[in-house]
């Protein structure tokens, strides 16, 4: 499959990892929008949040458990946002789900 984030996962294109699991794959945005900016990817591939399902959320749900041990050791003690692009109106422009950790900074309000 031609999937940026599966070849990166499959470590045939270089990243600079953060977590890794059974399950889950983290590694710094090449473009970060925030002092810290990592993107937390399930394995197996799912295309976006609009392909969860009850087959593969138990996915997702080791993403959410390994969320705040990336954040506890990215020292984001004050807070930080998790976003989800999904599909064309939300400007997702890796088709395989990912979740942004943003923070290091008070970060703005606007949500669009
Ligand atoms: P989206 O816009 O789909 O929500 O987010 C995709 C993210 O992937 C963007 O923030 C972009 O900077 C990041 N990205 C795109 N290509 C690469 C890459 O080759 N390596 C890394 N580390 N991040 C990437
Ligand atoms: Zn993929």
């Amino acid at each position: 499959m031609d999937c940026l984030f599966c070849k990166i996962i499959a470590g045939e294109i270089p990243s600079a990892k953060v977590f890794e699991n059974d399950s889950v794959y983290a590694f710094r945005d090449i473009n970060p929008q925030a002092p810290v900016h990592v993107l937390v990817v399930p394995k197996v591939h799912i295309t976006s949040a609009d392909a969860i399902c009850a087959e593969n959320s138990v996915h997702v749900a080791k993403i959410f458990e390994a969320i705040p041990q990336i954040a506890k050791s990215e020292g984001l003690t004050n807070g930080y946002r998790v976003i989800t692009n999904c599909g064309e109106d939300a400007c997702q422009t890796v088709k395989h789900l990912h979740f942004h950790i943003l923070g290091g900074k008070q970060l703005q309000g606007e949500m669009g």
